[in-house]
């Protein structure tokens, strides 16, 4: 049983697919768009709940009820993210918690619950969505990369502590991808900005994250923790 956080949308939504391809049982969260996970559903026939993940009582309930109802959860993709981008002088106190409290606390919120289960089964598989932009840092987005950098330590800590347990704990940075985040980037950006920096020479797909998601999933990825893969066409 694998949960896929944001898994309605863009990345999420192909990281649902290809689980339930491999023979998961997938569950993909959202946070608020009804339309879309609707859609998501009818044409897939996932499971989807809606739940804020930045409210750690949102999540330990609706895990728990999940596991009531289907089973224990093994695989965990924390992937919902949002981006509220402002050059730092005009950064509002709001800009900043609500990407950190979506983006990075939500990693403990998703997975607190969740870890003491895996750790009596002797299993699990923790993986978070982390960005580039966490990795070398981005102007505009000082919360977006603080909380994206958060997420490689979150990773690299929770590894060391899960290893003995059989549970691998790893991030992936994706590049530039081709979903609504980044198609509302203006296209002048995009263009110039964006595209000349990245030596593949054009955005990532969601399938392209998905399949690292599938490898770092696998019982065969066992030796492979506090990583972070990196799938950013060149940068
Ligand atoms: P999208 O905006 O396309 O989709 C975001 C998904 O996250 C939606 O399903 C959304 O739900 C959900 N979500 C947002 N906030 C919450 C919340 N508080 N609780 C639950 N679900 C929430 O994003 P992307 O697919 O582009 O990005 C996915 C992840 O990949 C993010 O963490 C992002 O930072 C990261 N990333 C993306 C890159 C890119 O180029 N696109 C590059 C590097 C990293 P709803 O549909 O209800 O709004």
């Amino acid at each position: 049983i694998a949960i896929v956080t944001g898994g309605t949308r863009g990345i999420g939504a192909a990281i649902s697919k290809a689980l339930k391809q491999e023979g998961y049982r997938v569950i993909a969260n959202y946070a608020g768009n009804d339309e879309a996970a609707h859609k998501f559903k009818a044409d897939t026939g996932i499971d989807v709940r809606k739940w804020d993940v930045s409210d750690y009582a949102a999540c330990e309930s609706n895990l728990k009820a999940i596991e009531n109802e289907i089973g224990p959860i093994d695989t965990l993709v924390n992937n919902a993210g949002i981006t509220r981008d402002a050059m730092f002088h005009k950064m509002t106190p709001e800009h900043w918690y609500q990407v950190i409290n979506t983006n990075l606390n939500s990693l403990f919120n998703m997975t607190r619950p969740l870890w003491d289960g895996m750790r009596a089964r002797n299993f699990g598989r923790i993986i978070c969505i982390s960005s580039i932009n966490g990795q070398k840092g981005q102007m505009g987005q000082a919360n977006y990369s603080a909380a994206k950098a958060g997420d490689i330590g979150f990773v690299k800590a929770l590894a060391q502590e899960g290893a003995a347990k059989g549970i691998t704990v790893n991030a992936i940075c994706p590049g530039y991808i081709g979903t609504e985040m980044v198609l509302a980037v203006p296209k002048d950006v995009l263009e110039k900005r964006i595209l000349p920096h990245i030596p593949v020479g054009r955005l990532g797909e969601p399938e392209e994250i998905a399949r690292c998601v599938v490898f770092l999933a696998s019982d065969q990825s066992g030796f492979i923790t506090g990583a972070t893969l990196t799938a950013n066409g060149g940068q």
